[in-house]
């Protein structure tokens, strides 16, 4: 665990977050500043800086199931979503604290951002 890093407080229940989603290696939960109505965190309960920091492919493949899971659970599946994983810092990455965003609900438009 990252010493004062608030996802890895998160992902272990040291700030009583409502989680989504939870097993052995991910957890999710809602974002607290929502860009869409359904808009959920996906975080690795291990501490990685972002998506080049050598993330395991079995933390990479958990991450995607759980994607699928919530997609179907918050009814978005059908209708389509954005998976968002910001980089660093031209990415306005703030929490350094691997995630991935995931959005739905709304009409996201044919955009990138
Ligand atoms: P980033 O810009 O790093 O990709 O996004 C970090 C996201 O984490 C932001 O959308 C922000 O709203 C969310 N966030 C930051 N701190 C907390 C928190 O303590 N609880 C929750 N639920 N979301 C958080
Ligand atoms: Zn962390």
């Amino acid at each position: 665990m990252a010493e004062d890093c608030i996802f890895c407080k998160i992902a272990n229940g040291e700030l009583g977050t409502e989680l989504v989603y939870e097993d052995d290696l991910v957890v999710a939960f809602k974002d607290m500043n929502p860009q869409a109505p359904v808009h959920v965190l996906v975080v690795p309960k291990r501490h990685y800086e972002n998506i080049i920091d050598d993330v395991p492919a079995e933390v990479l493949k958990a991450m995607a199931d759980a994607v699928k899971v919530i997609a179907e659970k918050e009814g978005i599946a059908e209708s389509g979503f954005r998976v968002i994983m910001n980089t660093g810092d031209a990415a306005g990455q703030t929490v350094h604290h691997l995630h991935m965003h995931v959005l739905g609900g709304r009409d996201l438009g044919e955009g990138l951002v």
